[in-house]
């Protein structure tokens, strides 16, 4: 399912000196995939353009090939794939569907509001596949937020209590490499 992305991305196009915060040997340790072996997630936090959705796409391509089976979606495409089968009827065929690929890569929370129920279908997924299957997810907003994020402070605690369990946070603190050319908008470069 890697091959339907857009743009691959790999490790080896990424520019660790473009963030200095982010530790380079947490990135390579994560890249020898012991997380997808653990059945643990993996989290990249940080705002717009700091290489979050880069990084999740450089990781699953190694995974892939590493043998891997894994799916690539944004939270938004993820909840209306479930949100349909439910309608049909299907919701449980999709969950394991979803539980196939060794990692599920989520991309995109926070962008979107989620649809109502979207939280609940979310959850749902990643209870299925708890300590069965890795998951990354990227997200622009902060743990704390994710209340407002899905709408729903208690399923936004029992999504957390799940995907903080066995879990790999990485934040990056860094600036915009989509704005990098426009120095006048990054006061630390
Ligand atoms: P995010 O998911 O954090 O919003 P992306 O990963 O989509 O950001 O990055 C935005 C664009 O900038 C992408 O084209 C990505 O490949 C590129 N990019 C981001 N950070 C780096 C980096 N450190 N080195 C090389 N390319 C980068």
């Amino acid at each position: 399912r890697m091959a339907r992305l857009a743009t691959i991305k790999t490790l080896a196009g990424f520019d660790f000196s473009f963030q200095p915060s982010l530790d380079r040997d947490r990135i390579f340790t994560l890249a020898q995939l012991g997380f997808v072996e653990r059945h643990e997630a993996a989290h990249f936090l940080g705002p717009p353009g700091t290489g979050k959705s880069h990084l999740a796409i450089a990781l699953g391509v190694e995974a892939v090939k590493a043998g891997k089976s894994v799916y690539f979606c944004t939270l938004a495409d993820l909840i209306a794939a479930l949100s349909r089968a439910e309608r049909e009827g299907r919701l449980q065929e999709r969950i394991r569907f979803f539980c196939r690929p060794s990692l599920l890569i989520v991309d995109e929370i926070g962008y979107l509001p989620v649809i109502a129920g979207g939280g609940n279908l979310f959850f749902q997924l990643v209870n299925a596949r708890y300590e069965k299957g890795a998951m990354i997810l990227t997200s622009n907003r902060g743990f704390a937020e994710w209340g407002d994020v899905f709408g729903d402070a208690v399923v936004a605690t029992a999504l957390l209590d799940r995907l903080l369990h066995h879990a790999v946070v990485v934040q990056i603190e860094g600036s915009s490499y989509r704005l990098r050319q426009h120095a006048e908008l990054m006061p630390e470069h």
